[in-house]
C-alpha cells in the first residue's frame, strides 16, 4: 500500500516536471490548442446539456413551494399536474447528471411547464406567475430562436387575460414589460455567446492570409481520414504542394507581391477542387490538399490538373509560377506524421527531378505503430 502510494506520487511528480518542461518549450500550448479545437463541438454540446440541467433544476426548485401551496389550499388539479412535472424534471436531471440523454426534449419540458404555470394562475395561485421569469430566460438558451419567440409570445398571449383579471392595469403592464425585457436580455446574451464561440472556432481553424484552413484543421481532418480508412477502408490522398523558387519571387518583387501570389495560388486551386476536399495552408508557401474518397491514381490526375492550371495562370507581374506536388495515399500510412512525411518525401523528389512535377510516394508500409490511434470496436 505504502509503496503503491510512493509510485503514484512519483509518477505525478514526473508528470508535473514534464508539464513544466513542455510549458517552457511551448509544446504543451500547441498540443492543448489542437486538442481544444478537436473538441470544440463536444464542449459546446456539453455546455448546452449543462445549461439544460441547471434550468431543469431551477424549475424544480421553484415548483416545490408552488406545489406545496396548491396542496395546502386543496387546488388538486394544478397540484397533481405539478407533482407529475416535478417527477419528470427530477428524472431528467438525474439522467443528464449521469451523462445520459434526457427523455424529454427542451421544447416539451418548457411547453409542459408553461401549461402548468397557466393552470396554476387560472386556479387562482397567481404568484405562480414568477415561474414565468426563469422560463423566459430558458427559452432562448434551450430552443432555436423561432421556437423561443413562438413559445414566448404564446405564453404571453395566454397569460395576459389571466393576469389582467387578477391585477390592476398598471401592475399588469409592469409585469408584461419586465417579462419582455427578461426574454430579450436572455436572447441577446445567448446570441452574443453563440456568435463568439463561432468566431473563435473559425479563427482557430483558418489561415488569416488566405482564408483557407490551417494546419490544425488539416491534422483533425487527416486523422479522421485515417480512422475512416482503418474502420471502413475508405481511400483518401494527401497532396503536398510547394511553390517552386518562391524565394526568388520575394527577392525580385518584394514580400507584398509574394503574399498576393500566395493568395492568387489559393484562388486558382480552390476553384478547381470539390467541396468535400480540404485545402490547408501548411506553412509559408506550402499547402496540403486532402482529397477524400480518392485513391492515389485519381489524386495524381487532380494534382496534374492543378499543376497545369497554376502554370498557365498569370499569377506574377511578369508571368506564371509553378508548383511541385508530392502525393501519398492513406492506405500506406502508419499514422498522421508518416502520411505527411511520405507526401513531403515525394514532393522533395519532384523538386530534385526538376520541379513543376507531380510525384507519388513509394507505398512502403511500416510495421503498425502500437501507439497509433486506432478506432475502438465499440464505436
Ligand atoms: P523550392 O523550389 O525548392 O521550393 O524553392 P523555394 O525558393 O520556394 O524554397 P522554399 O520552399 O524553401 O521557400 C520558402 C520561401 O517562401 C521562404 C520565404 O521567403 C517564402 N515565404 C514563406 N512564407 C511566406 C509568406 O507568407 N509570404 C511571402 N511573401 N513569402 C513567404
Ligand atoms: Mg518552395
Ligand atoms: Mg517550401
Amino acid at each position: 500500500m505504502d509503496s503503491h502510494l510512493t509510485i503514484a506520487n512519483e509518477s505525478n511528480w514526473l508528470r508535473l516536471k514534464q508539464h513544466f518542461r513542455e510549458s517552457f518549450s511551448g509544446e504543451l500550448v500547441y498540443r492543448r490548442r489542437a486538442y481544444d479545437v478537436a473538441r470544440v463541438d463536444q464542449l459546446l454540446e456539453k455546455r448546452r446539456r449543462n445549461a439544460y440541467r441547471y434550468i431543469l433544476l431551477l424549475l424544480a426548485v421553484i415548483l416545490i413551494p408552488i406545489n406545496a401551496h396548491n396542496l395546502y389550499v386543496g387546488e388538486m388539479v394544478p397540484a397533481i399536474g405539478g407533482m407529475l412535472l416535478l417527477g419528470i424534471l427530477m428524472a431528467n436531471i438525474l439522467l443528464l447528471s449521469m451523462n445520459r440523454d434526457a427523455f424529454l426534449s427542451p421544447p416539451l419540458v418548457l411547453l409542459l411547464s408553461i401549461s402548468l404555470l397557466l393552470l396554476s394562475i387560472y386556479y387562482g395561485q397567481s404568484y405562480g406567475l414568477y415561474l414565468l421569469y426563469p422560463l423566459l430566460v430558458a427559452l432562448p438558451i434551450l430552443l432555436k430562436t423561432r421556437w423561443a419567440v413562438l413559445l414566448g409570445v404564446l405564453s404571453g398571449l395566454l397569460a395576459a387575460p389571466l393576469v389582467l383579471t387578477q391585477y390592476d392595469a398598471t401592475t399588469a403592464i409592469v409585469i408584461g414589460l419586465s417579462m419582455g425585457l427578461t426574454w430579450l436580455v436572455s436572447a441577446w446574451l445567448v446570441y452574443a455567446m453563440t456568435e463568439q464561440s463561432r468566431r473563435l472556432k473559425d479563427m482557430a481553424i483558418t489561415d488569416p492570409l488566405t482564408g483557407v484552413y490551417n494546419r490544425r484543421y488539416l491534422e483533425l481532418q487527416a486523422t479522421k481520414a485515417l480512422d475512416f480508412w482503418r474502420r471502413y477502408q475508405r481511400p483518401a490522398s494527401l497532396l503536398l504542394i510547394d511553390i517552386d523558387y518562391f524565394k526568388r519571387v520575394n527577392d525580385k518583387y518584394g514580400h507584398a507581391v509574394g503574399d498576393a501570389a500566395i493568395k492568387a495560388l489559393v484562388d486558382v486551386i480552390s476553384r478547381r477542387i470539390r467541396s468535400v476536399d480540404t485545402l490547408c495552408r501548411f506553412g509559408g508557401e506550402e499547402f496540403v490538399l486532402l482529397l477524400s474518397e480518392t485513391g492515389v491514381g485519381a489524386a495524381e490526375l487532380v494534382a496534374n490538373k492543378l499543376r497545369n492550371a497554376v502554370e498557365n495562370e498569370y499569377i506574377l507581374p511578369e508571368g506564371s509560377m509553378t508548383i511541385s506536388v508530392g502525393i501519398s495515399g492513406v492506405a500506406a500510412a502508419n499514422g498522421l506524421d508518416h502520411w505527411l512525411n511520405m507526401a513531403d518525401a515525394a514532393m522533395y523528389i519532384a523538386k530534385k527531378k526538376g520541379r513543376n512535377r507531380v510525384e507519388v510516394a513509394e507505398p512502403v508500409r511500416l510495421p503498425l505503430d502500437p501507439l497509433a490511434k486506432t478506432v475502438p470496436d465499440w464505436r
